[in-house]
């Protein structure tokens, strides 16, 4: 477990403590009836499995993997799988809860699930990941499947690794519409337009609304916005591109080698086709190298985490310069930070509504996949949009009502949603 120092006190940083905190303010905001908050609380399954895996070199070697499905009162569950040597059952139970959040303050019908696979893909060869994944979903057996729960990628896994979880679902249930088993699928295999910057894209549409909003002290529009994003993978860089191309600045961007900044503004293909010359950001001509602690300090209109969660803490919260936070990866921001940027007047976009942008466009994928369809991108980038601007705007109006952060109030939408939910159903039998 991780600890910061704030002020003379000690800040954990758990992940599942601090989805613990965030479900708690919410829940003392509402009127729900007793013991319901427990329930919202847990898991529906916590699925552990082991397995062995036939090794390149002949040997045979034992893996764990993991599945927590939160709830599925309002559809089928949803949420990724992460392959990390750190993928644990507390981690998982967290990031399942906040994709049932996530899945509700969006609106999309379906509830929260996250899986994992203790491993080090970067010592794995192709071969031995597809024998991992193929184990991996073949043992999970009835638990997933179209209507029940639809995985995605997450950290280390991607459109590969969802056409072999597919594969593996669709030789064992021949005669069957097996596309909307998973989404993030290569979009030769049932993917959807748009699902690889839709992250990125929801996170510019949540920017666009707070400028419109005047949560920006003295920016009027995305033109000439100085934005710094830290981290430069699909979230980061596809968002440099998007808010380069409306005209903001970008200031500053790093990934895990460290940052650079420019006063006179980056331009992120120039960036991209560097990275992918060295393999970092640092070193780009013209820019100045900084460390990571700085280029989350640097003065700017809008700051955008799109990396690693507990960046923005009890610790660098009153040194940072941003007036307003998007937050693009998911939990970079702690209870601690949030007290002293609310206190500061700093606006922050939850990562439940700013990183919302992804799985919506995977329900878009799951939609076509079950039609037997394929739309054309500007088509799903139309629907993405009135949906992000549908879901900020009932964040934002409710904040502003109740006169709580945007945080709380995100988390109050999603919880009075899915109680309404289970209320209508009632608990079975
Ligand atoms: P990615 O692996 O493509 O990119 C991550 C980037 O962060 C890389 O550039 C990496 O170098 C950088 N990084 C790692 N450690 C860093 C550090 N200490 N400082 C600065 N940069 C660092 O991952 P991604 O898909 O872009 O996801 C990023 C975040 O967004 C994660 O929190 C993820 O959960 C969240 N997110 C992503 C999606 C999506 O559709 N990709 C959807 C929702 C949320």
């Amino acid at each position: 477990m991780t600890m910061t120092a704030v002020g003379s006190a000690i800040e954990e940083l758990n992940l599942h403590g601090i989805a613990q905190i965030r479900f708690e303010r919410a829940v003392s905001e509402l009127d729900l009836a007793p013991g319901f908050s427990d329930y919202l609380r847990r898991p529906e399954r916590v699925i552990r499995i082991e397995f062995p895996v036939r090794m390149d070199d002949g040997s045979v070697r034992m893996f764990t993997g993991f599945r927590v499905q939160h709830n599925s009162n309002r559809g089928p569950f949803k949420g990724g799988i992460r392959y990390h040597p750190d993928v644990g059952e507390d981690e998982l139970r967290a990031l399942a809860m906040m994709m049932t959040w996530k899945t509700a303050v969006m609106d999309v019908p379906f509830g929260g699930a996250k899986g994992g696979v203790v491993c080090n893909p970067k010592e794995l060869s192709e071969e031995e990941k597809r024998a991992v994944t193929r184990r991996y979903t073949s043992q999970l057996g009835p638990a997933i499947g179209p209507m029940i729960d639809i995985p995605a990628p997450d950290v280390y896994t991607d459109a590969r690794t969802m056409a072999w979880i597919f594969d593996t679902y669709d030789m064992t249930h021949k005669g069957e519409n097996n596309l909307p088993v998973v989404t993030g699928k290569p979009l030769e295999l049932g993917g959807s337009y748009g699902r690889s910057t839709a992250t990125s894209r929801g996170c510019l549409i949540c920017i666009r609304e707070a400028i419109a909003w005047g949560l920006v002290p003295d920016v009027q529009s995305l033109g000439g916005a100085r934005v710094v994003i830290q981290g430069f993978g699909n979230a980061g860089a596809g968002l440099a591109t998007l808010a380069h191309a409306e005209g903001a600045k970008i200031v500053g961007v790093s990934d895990s080698s460290g940052g650079i900044v420019s006063e006179v503004g980056l331009d992120p293909g120039k960036v991209l086709e560097h990275k992918e010359k060295t393999g970092r950001v640092s070193g780009f001509p013209g820019a100045h190298v900084v460390s990571n602690e700085e280029l989350l300090e640097w003065p700017c209109d809008v700051l955008v985490p799109a990396a690693l969660e507990n960046q923005i803490t009890g610790t660098n919260a009153p040194c940072i310069r941003a007036k307003l936070i998007a937050e693009a990866a998911n939990g970079p921001t702690t209870p601690a930070a949030d007290d002293i940027l609310s206190e500061r007047g700093v606006t922050v976009i939850p990562d439940i509504l700013c990183s919302g942008g992804g799985v919506t466009v995977s329900y878009y994928e799951w939609v076509q996949n079950l039609q037997d369809e394929q739309w054309d991108e500007d088509t799903v980038n139309a629907r993405l949009e009135k949906k992000m601007v549908k879901a900020f705007r009932g964040v934002f109006e409710l904040a502003s009502e109740r006169n709580v952060d945007p945080r709380v109030a995100a988390y109050m939408i999603a919880l009075e949603r899915l109680a309404r939910v289970t209320q209508l159903r009632g608990f079975w039998p």
